[in-house]
């Protein structure tokens, strides 16, 4: 198992309970619990989990910038910000106009993962309210767990958006609530790890469990090589992060869920697209979604009790509008996001501009636009064989350039969140576009066709018996919603298959 993050994760909680014996490999280490974590100091790209040792080049627009991976146990989801949605009915057959020649097709469909999200959703602790999102798919059970109340924000945001016409519902979030344990409700979440546990992240919710029912785990441990043997992977390189010491693991199976950037990059850096018919496709097809946040400036602090409030979504909007302004299709999803903390913003501006827009964080509060974007050939993951860092691995680079859908889908959106924004009371609205990798997907995806898709529906890695990837590499399109919780019942719906393949009573068990 290469990975710890929700696919890796996820994976493992089915072949551990099969009573499989299984190894994991994790490039991070754990991430300390404190009240450093809620200081400026504690924001995801100030910690040594953004780590420069795992950095990247990244072409975007006409330049390259260079970006870092999020490494730790538990992967990203130690700093996410919770929201755990179910991709619509609708996202498994995707249009034309978001999958244009680019041949992506889900090989599933959501009746198949239905049981995986209802998993999912019990294991994250997830709360949310059944029956408020217009464009809910059905479901078999209800959230664990209800909701909590709405802040001063969200209630604002709330009359706002129903004035307009539209369907605020409670985001469904991977936030424990109980009284006891449970959430401060403070501003510091998305992006920050909770000094308290109270956010269910993989690395709270599983790895710990895992490791006590006989996980074994390899922290700061990185895979750098998969080796074939005829058509079988026989064993996985690694290196010890900080020793750079040589470790060999050999297995009946592996499952490579190290990210959708790192997946391909482990791959390719290993020859493996030369053994898959679809090998042409490895690395390519990255879907990132097309995201802004657009921040409302109000006269008054409008969240005066600092209270946490990334609560609301809307999807009046998902499947699209009949209005000039946007593409035809689909558009995606909307939901609130709370004013950048000011240790945020010395990250993204001069350290003097950000203390002088500091006092301007208290009166924002504002609205994520996720777009769906078209998987493109020409979008994706490189590796230049010819520099190599210090534990042996090809340099990395990563090509993200929006098509004009995209760019015009997420238009349309900002300009409905600047509607919904000034009608709750904003004098002004700002916009920032997100450029981070944080909803990566894509990059060796799963399918029907061999030639088109590197992973049979299995998430079989195509030409080698025994090699699975479980992470968000695998999906055909990035449909309009926050990826983890698909990620998640996937990995689950993968790993119960290989439990079943390993074991026929666990097959039995499972029905
Ligand atoms: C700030 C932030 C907020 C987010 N908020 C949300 C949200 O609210 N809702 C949502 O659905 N999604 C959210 N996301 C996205 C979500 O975290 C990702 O979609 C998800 O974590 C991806 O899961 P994965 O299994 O594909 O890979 P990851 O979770 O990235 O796991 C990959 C793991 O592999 C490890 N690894 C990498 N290379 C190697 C190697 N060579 N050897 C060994 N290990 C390796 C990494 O360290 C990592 O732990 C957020 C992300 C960020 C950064
Ligand atoms: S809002 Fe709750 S879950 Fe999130 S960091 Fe604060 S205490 Fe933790």
């Amino acid at each position: 198992m290469i990975g710890s993050g929700f696919g890796g994760a996820m994976a493992a909680w089915e072949l551990v309970a099969a009573g499989l014996r299984v190894a994991m490999v994790e490039r991070g280490g754990w991430v300390e619990r404190g009240p450093q974590n809620w200081a400026g100091e504690g924001a995801f790209v100030r910690t040594p989990a953004y780590a420069p040792d795992s950095a990247f080049r990244v072409l975007q627009g006409r330049r390259w910038a260079e970006q870092n991976l999020c490494t730790c146990v538990g992967g990203p989801s130690v700093y996410y910000g919770g929201s755990s949605f179910r991709f619509r009915q609708g996202d498994f057959d995707p249009a034309p106009e978001i999958v244009g020649g680019s041949g992506a097709a889900w090989p599933l469909g959501y009746d198949a993962l239905e049981p995986y999200y209802t998993q999912a959703e019990r294991l994250l602790g997830v709360a949310g309210a059944a029956g408020s999102d217009p464009t809910e798919p059905p479901r078999s059970a209800p959230y664990p767990y209800p909701p909590s109340p709405l802040a001063a924000p969200s209630r604002r945001i709330e009359a706002a958006a129903r004035s307009l016409g539209l369907h605020p519902f409670p985001i469904p979030l991977a936030i424990n609530y109980a009284a006891e344990t449970g959430c401060r409700r403070c501003t510091t979440c998305d992006a920050f790890a909770c000094a308290i546990g109270a956010k269910n992240d993989i690395a709270t919710r599983l790895v710990p469990e895992l490791v006590s029912r006989g996980m074994q785990l390899f922290t700061d441990t990185l895979a750098v090589r998969l080796v074939a043997e005829g058509d079988r992977i026989a064993a996985v390189d690694c290196r010890g992060r900080a020793s750079g010491e040589a470790l060999v693991l050999r297995a009946e199976s592996f499952v490579l869920a190290a990210g959708a950037l790192a997946t391909p990059h482990l791959l390719l850096a290993s020859g493996l697209e030369r053994m898959n018919p679809a090998g042409h496709a490895v690395g390519r097809y990255l879907m990132r979604h097309c995201n802004a946040m657009t921040y409302g400036l109000f006269a008054r602090n409008p969240n005066p009790g600092n209270e946490h409030h990334k609560q609301l979504a809307i999807h009046d909007f998902y499947f699209g509008v009949d209005e000039k302004d946007a593409p035809p299709g689909k558009l995606g999803n909307m939901q609130q996001v709370m004013g950048p903390p000011a240790a945020m913003l010395e990250v993204g501006l001069p350290r003097p501009i950000a203390r002088m827009a500091t006092p301007l964080v208290e009166h924002m509060t504002g609205l994520l636009s996720i777009a769906e974007d078209q998987p493109r050939a020409e979008n994706g993951v490189r590796i230049d064989p010819g520099a190599v860092d210090r534990f042996g691995l090809p340099r990395m680079s990563v090509t993200s350039l929006y098509s004009p859908r995209d760019l015009a889908a997420r238009a349309a959106l900002i300009r409905r969140a600047k509607k919904i924004l000034r009608r709750a009371g904003a004098w002004g609205t700002a916009t920032w576009k997100v450029s981070t990798f944080s909803h990566a997907v894509g990059t060796v995806r799963m399918g029907d066709d061999e030639r088109t898709a590197p992973l049979d529906p299995d998430c079989r890695f195509r030409g080698v018996e025994n090699l699975y990837v479980t992470d968000g590499s695998c999906f055909p399109t990035s449909a309009g919603v926050n990826p983890s919780l698909t990620i998640a019942a996937n990995a689950l719906r993968v790993g119960r298959r290989m439990a079943a393949r390993a074991s026929p009573a666990h097959a039995e068990a499972a029905g």
